[in-house]
């Protein structure tokens, strides 16, 4: 495996990966930990995940480099995604015991019936290098808190930022089985998911690769949430304030270089504010800094490959042939590194790359539609339904326009963001089940009923 720093091309390390005996060891040592760690109290484990808080913000700036190096998020954005990690690990300190509680429910005359939620055991996380922490600790803190022991594989590109995780969970206190990282290729996930001691799998990632786990995780009967890719719509009806719907716009789709599966990237806007909008979230980006991750005023930094980068390029491309026109951005920067510009077109004809598949770069299709119901149209023509966004003066209006979108979760005057409170996932070919709140606790647990009469 190796590290390749996208800002320059160049090779930081190389790492061999964990033959057969190290995956062994790894899986019987989660295996075994289970057996021990399920019979901690919540009340232990929200301690020991406090502690995990405190070390990630007492560690933010190691973290945070070593993120901006692997993949080129810019600095300031790699230290709130640590922060927003720890948040994540407060929350279920604080919550998990509640969350958890037993349920009571209504029983015949002389019984009582509860269900108490217990831990399933192992659980393999297979995840992504775009938030190379927030997304292993959105399964981490609410998985280990129930009582299930992890096992990481990562994506390539990341290896450093996989170890350091595996450092932070036991130097907080936990059992060295509770959180492993297997370095592995991603044609070795089969075998390890087919191992009896894995007891379930989550994946955030392509659909390409959620179709294979999930294929395999099928085979052999084994639970999986699938967190996957978004073309989400970005809705401005003609009562919006266009300022604020701009402006937000602009760092929707260009946060962490466009590589986000709730990016904005689909922005579907009024005729009657279509130029105000344009002229605004145009001169937004076109405002954003691109350059050096390492440099606090960075906006947007590389993107996270070369070969991503290229492919996004193709997108580009292949939908000004079929008719697109480019506002601004649209090659390739000419200097070292995988440097793609923030890039809006306009006039894109559907079912061309940036209108039919996901574009995880800084790239912004934007659409002119004539009413509310060509608007809501719009929104859904696409295969994914992860995030919306909606933008109106009439909040009642917002709420019935979101009702109509196909989505896991819209927002109204407001960018799709995930938050540990809030239920976070998709449908479509966005994926199924969801993370983060009590939604997410829930999703690894065996909901037991307890019957006593
Ligand atoms: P992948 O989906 O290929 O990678 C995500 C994770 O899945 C990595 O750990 C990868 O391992 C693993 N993986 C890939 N294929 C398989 C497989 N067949 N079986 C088991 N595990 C697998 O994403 P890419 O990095 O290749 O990015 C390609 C595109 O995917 C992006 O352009 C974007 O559209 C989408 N994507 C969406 C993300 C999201 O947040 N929803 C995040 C990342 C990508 P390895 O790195 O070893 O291949």
């Amino acid at each position: 495996m190796e590290r390749i720093n996208p800002a320059t091309g160049e090779t930081i390390e190389t790492y061999d990966e964990h033959d057969e005996g190290q995956v062994e060891e790894r899986l019987s040592r989660a295996e075994s930990t289970f057996e021990t760690f399920r019979d901690w109290s919540v009340a232990e484990r929200e301690t020991k995940l406090a502690g995990v808080a405190t070390l990630l913000r007492e560690r933010m700036t190691e973290y945070a480099e070593l993120m901006t190096r692997e993949m080129g998020k810019p600095i300031a954005q790699a230290e709130a995604e640590v922060e927003k990690c720890a948040w994540v690990c407060d929350h279920y300190a604080e919550h998990a015991g509640r969350y958890l509680q037993d349920e009571q429910h209504p029983s015949p005359p002389g019984s009582t019936v509860k269900t108490v939620h217990e831990p399933l055991g192992p659980v393999l996380a297979i995840m992504p290098w775009n938030f190379p922490f927030w997304q292993v600790f959105r399964f981490a803190a609410p998985y280990l808190v129930a009582g299930n022991v992890g096992l990481l594989k990562h994506a390539s590109n990341v290896p450093e930022c996989a170890l350091a995780m595996e450092d932070v969970f036991r130097d907080a206190g936990f059992p060295d089985g509770a959180f492993q990282t297997l370095l592995i290729s991603s044609d070795r996930v089969d075998a390890v998911l087919s191992d009896p001691r894995v007891k379930a799998a989550t994946l955030t990632g392509s659909g390409p690769a959620g179709r294979a786990v999930a294929g395999t995780a099928g085979e052999h009967l084994k639970k999986t949430v699938l967190e996957l890719g978004g073309s989400d719509p970005y809705v401005v009806l003609e009562d919006a304030d266009v300022e604020a719907a701009a402006t937000t716009a602009a760092w929707a789709r260009n946060l962490n270089g466009g590589q986000s599966c709730i990016a904005a990237k689909r922005f579907v806007v009024h005729d009657a504010v279509y130029e105000a909008f344009i002229d605004r979230f145009v001169a937004e980006v076109e405002s954003f800094t691109v350059g050096d991750p390492m440099d606090r005023d960075t906006d947007v930094g590389p993107q996270a490959r070369q070969d991503l980068m290229e492919g996004v390029h193709e997108q580009v491309t292949g939908s000004i042939d079929a008719g697109a026109t480019v506002l601004t951005g649209g090659e390739p920067l000419d200097r070292d590194g995988a440097y793609y510009p923030p890039t809006v077109l306009v006039d894109v004809p559907q079912g061309c790359p940036v209108d039919a598949e996901e574009v995880f770069g800084p790239v912004a299709a934007v659409y002119r539609v004539h009413d509310e119901e060509t608007a809501i149209e719009k929104a859904n023509d696409t295969e994914f339904g992860l995030g919306a966004s909606i933008w109106t003066d009439d909040l009642e209006r917002g709420e019935r326009v979101a009702s109509r979108i196909d989505a896991g979760c819209t927002y109204i005057n407001e960018l799709v963001k995930s938050d540990p409170r809030v239920p976070f996932g998709g449908v479509k070919e966005s994926g199924y089940g969801r993370e983060l709140s009590e939604a997410g606790i829930k999703e690894f647990v065996n909901r037991k009923t307890v019957w006593r009469q």
